[in-house]
């Protein structure tokens, strides 16, 4: 099944992201959360790949196995850091042959201590090179990459990044995911400055529960989203209540939701860092409304 073909306004589909976990006990997180979001019938899940392609082979593994076990549709993350020209095409094999229809195509992060990306020799320095190398090769993937609200953190200007964007979708995407956001005020604009610089593909909102003060701290420092004010008070005063930030984290992101599903978005991609309750929660809240 083909992503693009199951984001829709007007029945939009709910997608879970996972990253392959390195230990036993991650393992067993992960199979726990699985199983329980698997129960809420997701349009399709994702497997990330660990900075500079640290995880690229747990990765597709984890892919073909959920694809496998649970038949729900499982999309790999492929990075530029983690794959090089020559040895790219034996990877889009083993998926095609596991009728893996999707991919989501990054650049990647720079691995662990670096500051910048640096591309492997000969390898692509872009998600747009990647992109293009997938289409030549023609295996008939649906492809999707990622996009920036807020602008990526790299960016010199955010009309920069768009221009960036339109080249990296005219290489051959079929939709887009965004990076966490927590104000929709950012995502609306997004997707309006978007239409006008000529990017029609699907954009889906990518949301983040928030369950944990120092990690959101942590990951909007690393990727540039703002907390807005009066959630970064409201999160200030429930720094040491683990219980009361839970509930926080899913009211803040049910209400989110609540106004991009008003607003016709083609679907939600949550980033569930392996745990389900939060998730869980939100997606149950949405279903009751609608
Ligand atoms: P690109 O689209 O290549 O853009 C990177 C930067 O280069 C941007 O600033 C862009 O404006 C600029 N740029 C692009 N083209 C040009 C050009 N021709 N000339 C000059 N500048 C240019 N990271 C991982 O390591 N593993 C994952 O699994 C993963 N999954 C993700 C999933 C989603 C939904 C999102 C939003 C991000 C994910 N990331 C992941 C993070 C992502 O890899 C980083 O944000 C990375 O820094 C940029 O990746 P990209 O594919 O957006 O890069």
């Amino acid at each position: 099944m083909k992503i693009r073909n199951r984001l829709n306004p007007s029945d939009p589909c709910f997608s879970f992201e996972f990253f392959p976990p390195r230990t036993e006990e991650g393992e067993a997180n992960l199979l726990k959360a699985l199983e329980d979001l698997a129960a809420l019938q997701p349009g399709f899940v994702s497997v990330t790949e660990g900075a500079g392609g640290s995880t690229r082979s747990k990765t597709v593994e984890l892919v073909l196995r959920i694809k496998q076990e649970t038949g729900i549709e499982a999309m790999a993350h492929l990075t530029c850091g983690g794959h090089r020209p020559d040895e790219l095409r034996a990877v889009l094999e083993k998926l095609k042959d596991a009728k893996v229809d999707n991919i989501l195509v990054l650049r990647g992060d720079p691995p662990k201590g670096q500051t910048h990306f640096e591309p492997q020799p000969g390898g692509f320095r872009y998600a747009s090179e990647m992109t293009r190398f997938i289409r030549e090769e023609d295996f008939n993937f649906c492809l999707g990459g990622a996009c920036y609200p807020e602008g990526h953190v790299e960016t010199p200007s955010r009309d920069d990044d768009l221009r960036h964007l339109k080249a990296k979708v005219d290489a051959g995407l079929d939709f887009v995911v965004t990076q966490l956001f927590f104000d929709n005020a950012f995502y609306f604009d997004f997707v309006e400055r978007a239409r006008r610089a000529g990017i029609n593909v699907p954009i889906v909102p990518g949301i983040m529960p928030i369950t944990n003060y120092e990690q959101i701290q942590r990951f909007t420092r690393l990727c540039g989203a703002t907390v807005p004010m009066r959630l970064a008070l409201q999160l200030e005063r429930v720094k040491d209540q683990p219980e009361a930030m839970a509930q926080l984290g899913v009211a803040h992101a049910t209400v989110q939701c609540m106004e991009l599903l008003s607003r016709g978005v083609p679907g939600i991609h949550f980033y569930t860092l392996n745990k389900s309750p939060a998730t869980r929660m939100i997606v149950s809240a949405l279903r009751a409304r609608s």
